[in-house]
């Protein structure tokens, strides 16, 4: 017979292993869009286990509001790494850049104000894949996205900012062309299975599409006077990055790369503070008819 010391022992090393084999457990355990392998920051938190994270999705640090419980809205500067987007007219700048600083700039405006917490999906030069966007957008819960790019043309006289919203059906010919080279854009370094590729194109609501119009027009309406903007500057196309952030989204272009002028405006501090006001009053206007 074994002495008690012996046997509390026994029984030491059986709960140890029952303990440890619920922690294996639950790591293995998917939680629901764990699909694309990451986490974002603050569930690494959970339990104090440390699980791996994808470098560019860990990073994500949100920036409060002055009182607590306000929305968040998650900017996507378009481009990044070794995707350099649109090159400039006169070569000096590339999409890449541009759209870091307007997101950098409309983080800077929306935390002066203090009224809506706020995100970037990337705050330096890194490369992410369209669903790494999108997810980060509906991890941390977001309610409003906006991606912002600064287009090109074959038409060098093309120039204004154009507001699209999402849509089953493109509005016009640009548009739907633009969706599809968006969507062919930062590819799916992995392509997602066909169950979650199902999944992910029923994530976008009517309701998320009817606030993604409002969003937009709302632009346009906060950019008249103060930002250049196309003949018509709302447009729709099914843009995946919209669709699958899981809130009401827009993705802004704030002008023509491929246009001498509007590369200038986008490189004058003055002016793409402009736009920077227009989208900053637009967010927090959103933002507020969504709460
Ligand atoms: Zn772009």
């Amino acid at each position: 017979m074994r002495r008690p010391s012996a046997r509390i022992s026994l029984i030491a090393v059986i709960v140890l292993g029952l303990v440890a084999l619920a922690a294996a457990w639950a790591l293995t355990r998917k939680a629901p869009g764990d699909e694309l392998g990451f986490a974002v920051a603050g569930e690494a938190r959970r339990g104090g286990l440390s699980l791996a994270l994808a470098p560019a999705v860990a990073d994500v640090a949100i920036t409060e509001a002055r009182t607590p419980g306000r929305p968040l809205v998650v900017i996507d500067p378009g481009h990044g790494g070794k995707d350099g987007g649109a090159p400039g007219a006169s070569g000096k700048a590339r999409e890449k850049d541009v759209t870091l600083l307007i997101a950098r700039e409309l983080r800077e405006e929306l935390a002066k104000r203090g009224r809506i917490r706020i995100a970037l999906t990337r705050d330096g030069d890194t490369f992410l894949t369209l669903e790494e966007r999108a997810a980060i957008a509906r991890r941390l819960g977001a309610a409003l996205f906006v991606a912002i790019h600064a287009d090109s043309a074959p038409n060098a006289q093309a120039r204004g900012a154009t507001a699209y919203s999402l849509s089953e059906v493109a509005s016009d010919a640009d548009a739907e062309m633009l969706a599809e080279r968006q969507n062919g854009e930062g590819a799916v370094a992995s392509a997602p299975d066909a169950s979650l590729r199902a999944l992910l194109s029923d994530l976008a609501t009517r309701d998320e599409m009817d606030a993604s119009a409002d969003f937009a027009l709302r632009i346009i309406r906060e950019g008249r006077g103060t930002v250049l903007l196309r003949p018509e500057p709302h447009r729709f196309a099914s843009f995946r990055v919209l669709r699958r952030s899981g809130a009401p989204a827009v993705l802004f272009e704030a002008g023509y790369m491929s246009n001498a002028d509007d590369e200038a405006t986008l490189l004058d501090p003055v002016k793409r503070g402009q736009i920077v006001k227009a989208l900053a009053r637009a967010v927090e206007a959103q933002a507020a008819v969504g709460r």
